[in-house]
C-alpha cells in the first residue's frame, strides 16, 4: 500500500487543523521518538511524531499521546518503521500536525534501513522552511507549522549539562498520575518517571542569511537510551561519549545533518530539536 502512494509530490509543509473528528486510517513513517516528559492529562507520555503519506505528498504528523509505561511498550515499534494506524485530529491541540493514534491499531508494515530509503520520504519537506522562517511567521501571525526539517547552515556546539531534576511542576503531575486510568482504560503501573541525567543543546545557524543563531535544546529519546548505557561512567566521561555521537558524528558536515524540530502546545514559540537526521550517506 505504501508503494502506491505518490512520494513525488511537494506534500504539505504547512497546513490548516483537520476538523473532521472521525477516526480515519493513516500511514506513517516514524522519524521521530521523544523522550518522555511529564504531563498533567496523561501522565508520563511520549510524543511520537513522523512523515505521514497522503495523495498530496508527504506531510508531518504528531501522535500523542502515547503513555509511556515501560520501556519494553516504548520499545514495540522503533524510528523508521512504516506504520499503518487509525488516528483522529487532536481536538484539544490547536497544533494542525497533532492527532490522537489508536494505540490499539498500530500495525508494523517495515523498516526502512539504513539512510537511502528513508530519504524520498524526507526530502520533499526539507527545503520549505528555515528556523527563522518559522519564528518570523509566528511573530507575524501568520500560519507557521508545529513540526519542521530544517537545514543548518552550521552546527556550532552542543553543550551538556547535569539535568537539575524535574520541576516542582513537573514533579507533581507524575504523582497526580500515578494509578489514573489513561485514554484507553488501561491502568498504568506505579511508576514515577525518571528525570533524565543531562540536558543537551545545539546552538547552530539556520539557512536564513539574517540568522543570528538558534539554541535548542535536545528531546530525543536516542540520547536518554544512551544515557542509560553510560550510567556506570562518570560524568566527564559520559558527556564525552554522548558528545562524541551527537556532534562530531552525527553533526559532521559531511552528512549535511537535518534537524527534526517540534514546538511545545504551551509555549508555541519554544522550539526543540526532536532528531538528527542524515541526509548524505553512502546507504
Ligand atoms: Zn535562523
Amino acid at each position: 500500500m505504501f508503494d502506491l502512494l505518490p512520494l513525488d509530490g511537494d506534500g504539505r509543509s504547512c497546513y490548516p487543523k483537520d476538523t473532521d473528528s472521525r477516526w480515519e486510517s493513516a500511514e506513517v513513517l516514524v522519524v521521530v521518538k521523544a523522550a518522555p516528559q511529564p504531563s498533567a492529562a496523561y501522565g508520563d507520555t511520549v510524543c511520537v511524531a513522523g512523515i505521514r503519506m497522503r495523495e498530496s505528498g508527504p506531510e508531518w504528523i504528531r501522535l500523542y499521546p502515547i503513555p509511556f509505561r515501560s520501556m519494553e511498550e516504548y520499545l514495540q515499534f522503533t524510528k523508521y518503521d512504516l506504520i499503518r494506524l487509525q488516528v483522529k485530529p487532536a481536538s484539544k491541540d490547536p497544533r494542525s500536525e497533532s492527532y490522537i493514534p489508536d494505540r490499539s491499531t498500530i500495525e508494523t508494515v517495515a523498516h526502512l534501513d539504513p539512510w537511502k530509503p528513508r530519504h524520498r520520504y524526507v526530502s520533499p519537506l526539507s527545503s520549505q522552511w528555515t528556523m527563522c522562517g518559522v519564528l518570523k511567521a509566528q511573530r507575524a501571525g501568520k500560519d507557521f507549522p508545529s513540526l519542521a526539517v530544517i537545514r543548518p547552515r552550521e552546527v556550532r556546539d552542543f553543550k551538556l549539562t547535569l539535568h537539575p531534576g524535574w520541576t516542582l511542576e513537573q514533579a507533581q503531575k507524575l504523582k497526580v498520575n500515578l494509578g489514573q486510568e489513561d485514554l484507553f482504560g488501561d491502568a498504568p503501573k506505579v511508576q514515577l518517571l525518571e528525570a533524565p541525567r543531562f540536558e543537551g543543546k545545539y546552538s547552530y545557524f539556520c539557512e536564513d542569511k539574517t540568522c543570528k543563531g538558534h539554541v535548542q535544546g535536545l528531546l530525543d529519546w536516542e540520547l536518554v537510551a544512551l544515557e542509560r548505557r553510560l550510567k556506570d561512567r562518570d560524568d566527564v566521561t559520559a558527556m564525552s561519549e554522548i558528545r562524541k555521537k551527537f556532534f562530531t558524528e552525527m553533526c559532521s558536515a559531511d552528512h549535511r545533518p537535518l534537524f527534526f524540530v517540534g514546538n511545545q502546545l504551551k509555549h508555541p514559540l519554544a522550539f526543540s530539536v526532536i532528531g538528527v537526521y542524515r541526509s548524505q550517506s553512502q546507504n
